[in-house]
C-alpha cells in the first residue's frame, strides 16, 4: 500500500460559490465548473491563502487519502465523500486537517497524549477554524498589553499578553491554541521551533467584540542546569513583548480541547499554572454569554503561593453560582503541601455526583506530571462511591467529555 497523500478540497454542501478561493489562489490550483469549486491537487502547495478570506469555512478541508480525488469527482459532489479505511478525513476530529500543519499537530498530539487515543470534541462545541496561518504564512499581530500577573516578589514571572489583528480575521475558540513565530534562526540556521500557547480569552475577544485575543505566559530560564542547550526562548521573547511590538502569529490550531455550548453541561477544569490559560477562556465565556447556565464551572488550581497563582485577583470575583472554585497552595510555609488531586479527594462526593452526570466535561491542563496523580484520585474517588472509572472514563472520551492538555 502506499503512503496516504494530503489533499485540499473544498465543502460543496457549504460554499456559496463568491469566487473567493480561486481569485486568491496564486497558484491557479481553484478552478469552478457550473457546478463546483474545486482544488487541483497536482497544482496546491498548501500555501493556505485562500482559507482565510472564505466566508464559509467550506475551503478549510483536507483528508489523507490513499487515492487523491479527481478533478471531475469533485465536479460531481453534492457532499464531502467518506474517505477509506487507514486514510484519515474530516470526520476524524480534524487529525488530517492539523496534520497540514505538522509541526503544530505533532505538538498538539504529544500535548494531549493523556486524553487517550482517539479525541473527539464536544458534540456541543462550535465547529474551530484551524490553520488559518502557518509558520511560513503567519498573521501580524500588534501587541497592546503585557501585564505582569504574579507579584513582584514572587519567584515566577507570568505574564498576560494581549495581541490585537487589527482589521484581520484571526477566529479562536476557547481550549485553542496559537504558534509564535520567533525571528531568526538557531545556531544550525534552521528556524526555531514554534511555540504553542493556549488561548486564555474567549472567543469574543479581551473585551466584547473586541479583535483580539489573550495569553497567559510564564518566563521559563534561560539555560538548562548543565548549559547544554537554550531553553525559555520563546517564553523570554513573548514577555519581554512591549506594547506596539509586532508579532508573528501562526494558527489557531486545535479541534477538540474545545468548550462544550450546551449549558446544561457540568465542567470540571483541573490545572496547574499556566494551564489555567484555557480556562480563563472557558470562565470568561460562561460568565459572557450564559451568565444564567444550569451547569456549572468546578475549578481545581494548583500553584506554589496565592502571589503565584495567574489571575487570583480576578478569581476572586467570579460568582460562585457561575463557579465552584478550589485554589491549591503547594508552598505556603507552615501548610502542608497540597496539590490539585489531593484536592479533588476532600470534594469525592462532589465529584462522584457530577461522574453519574451525563452532562460533565473534564479537562486537565498543565504539567505533565500532574496527570498521573490527578487519575489515581478519580480511581480512589470512584472506588469509594461505585463508579468504574475507567468505564467512566473510555465513555466520556467517545462522547468527547475527557480532555487532557499538559506539557
Ligand atoms: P508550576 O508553577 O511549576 O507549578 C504549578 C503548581 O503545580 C505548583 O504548585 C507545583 O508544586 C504543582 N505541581 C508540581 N508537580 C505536580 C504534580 N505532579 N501534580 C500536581 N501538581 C504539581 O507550573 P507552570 O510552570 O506554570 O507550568 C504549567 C504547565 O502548563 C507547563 O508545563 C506549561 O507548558 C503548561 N501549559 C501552559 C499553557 C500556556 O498557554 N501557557 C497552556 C497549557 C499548558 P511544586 O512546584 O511546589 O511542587
Amino acid at each position: 500500500m502506499t503512503a496516504p497523500v494530503k489533499q485540499h478540497l473544498i465543502d460543496p454542501a457549504v460554499c456559496i460559490r463568491c469566487n473567493t478561493c480561486e481569485a486568491t489562489c496564486p497558484v491557479g490550483a481553484v478552478t469552478h465548473d457550473s457546478n463546483n469549486y474545486v482544488v487541483d491537487i497536482d497544482k496546491c502547495n498548501f500555501c493556505m491563502d485562500c482559507v482565510s478570506p472564505c466566508p464559509t469555512g467550506s475551503i478549510n478541508h483536507f483528508v489523507m487519502v490513499q487515492k487523491p480525488f479527481s478533478l471531475d469527482e469533485q465536479f460531481s459532489w453534492t457532499d464531502l465523500p467518506e474517505v477509506g479505511a487507514g486514510e484519515s478525513g474530516y470526520g476524524d476530529a480534524g487529525a488530517a486537517i492539523e496534520a497540514v500543519d505538522e509541526e503544530a499537530a505533532a505538538l498538539l498530539a504529544d500535548a494531549h497524549k493523556g486524553s487517550g487515543g482517539k479525541v473527539r470534541a464536544p458534540a456541543s462545541s462550535a465547529k474551530p477554524r484551524i490553520n488559518l496561518f502557518s509558520r511560513s504564512n503567519p498573521i501580524e499581530a500588534t501587541v497592546t498589553g503585557n501585564f505582569r500577573l504574579t507579584a513582584e516578589n514572587a519567584s515566577s514571572d507570568i505574564r498576560h499578553i494581549i495581541l490585537d489583528f487589527g482589521a484581520n480575521a484571526f477566529p479562536v475558540l476557547e481550549g485553542q491554541s496559537i504558534g509564535i513565530v520567533l525571528p531568526g534562526t538557531a545556531k544550525n540556521g534552521r528556524p526555531h521551533p514554534m511555540r504553542l500557547y493556549s488561548v486564555a480569552s474567549p472567543r469574543d475577544g479581551e473585551r466584547p467584540n473586541t479583535n483580539n485575543l489573550s495569553l497567559t505566559v510564564k518566563r521559563v530560564a534561560e539555560k538548562n542546569a548543565d548549559g547544554s542547550e537554550q531553553r525559555g526562548l520563546a517564553s523570554n521573547y513573548v514577555c519581554d513583548l512591549k506594547q506596539g511590538d509586532k508579532v508573528k502569529v501562526a494558527g489557531p490550531f486545535g479541534s477538540t480541547f474545545l468548550m462544550p455550548d450546551d449549558p446544561a453541561a457540568d465542567i470540571i477544569m483541573i490545572c496547574t499554572g499556566t494551564g489555567s490559560a484555557p480556562f480563563r477562556a472557558f470562565t470568561e465565556r460562561r460568565r459572557r454569554s450564559m451568565p444564567s447556565a444550569h451547569g456549572r464551572l468546578y475549578l481545581f488550581f494548583g500553584a506554589r503561593t496565592p502571589q503565584e497563582l495567574p489571575y487570583f485577583g480576578p478569581l476572586q470575583k467570579v460568582p460562585k453560582k457561575l463557579m465552584d472554585q478550589e485554589l491549591v497552595f503547594s508552598r505556603i510555609d507552615p501548610v502542608k503541601k497540597e496539590y490539585v488531586q489531593d484536592r479533588m479527594r476532600t470534594r469525592a462526593s462532589d465529584l462522584a455526583m457530577l461522574l453519574k452526570r451525563g452532562t460533565t466535561h473534564i479537562y486537565v491542563c498543565g504539567l505533565r506530571g500532574m496527570e498521573e496523580g490527578v487519575e489515581k484520585s478519580f480511581e480512589f474517588i470512584c472506588a469509594q462511591f461505585g463508579i468504574h472509572w475507567h468505564e467512566t472514563r473510555a465513555q466520556m472520551r467517545d462522547q468527547g467529555r475527557y480532555h487532557v492538555e499538559t506539557y
